[in-house]
């Protein structure tokens, strides 16, 4: 866990946060600027800084990032209508909280 990372905090239960799934991997919660009716985080526990931080050993975390990120639509029920998934990597790809995070953003038709 890195110190001062709010991602961090809210991954280990330190920063309270409405969590919508949780198991020993990640978390996945609604972000809190949403830009659309549905707009959740899904956050992996360990601390990586972006997807430029990513080895071959994390190849099952981001698997099961995106497997989340499918399941979860079908929970919000926007699978059928459509959303985006999407990593802002870095400050010049409008990365503002450096720990890996992928967003699923939908439900434009709610
Ligand atoms: P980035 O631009 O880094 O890809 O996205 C970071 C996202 O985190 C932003 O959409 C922002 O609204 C969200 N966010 C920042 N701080 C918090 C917070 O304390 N709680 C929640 N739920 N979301 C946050
Ligand atoms: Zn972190």
């Amino acid at each position: 866990m890195e110190k001062d990372c709010l991602f961090c905090k809210i991954s280990h239960g330190q920063m309270k946060t409405d969590l919508l799934f949780e198991n020993d991997h990640l978390v996945v919660f609604r972000d809190i600027n949403p830009h659309a009716p549905v707009h959740l985080l899904i956050v992996p526990k360990r601390h990586i800084r972006s997807i430029n931080d990513l080895t071959e050993s994390d190849n099952r975390i981001l698997a099961e990032m995106i497997m989340t990120a499918r399941q979860m639509a079908k929970k919000e029920k926007v699978n059928v209508s459509g959303y985006k998934l999407l990593f802002n990597v870095e400050k010049g790809g409008g990365q503002v909280i450096f720990h890996l995070h992928l967003h699923l953003i939908g439900g434009w038709d709610k």
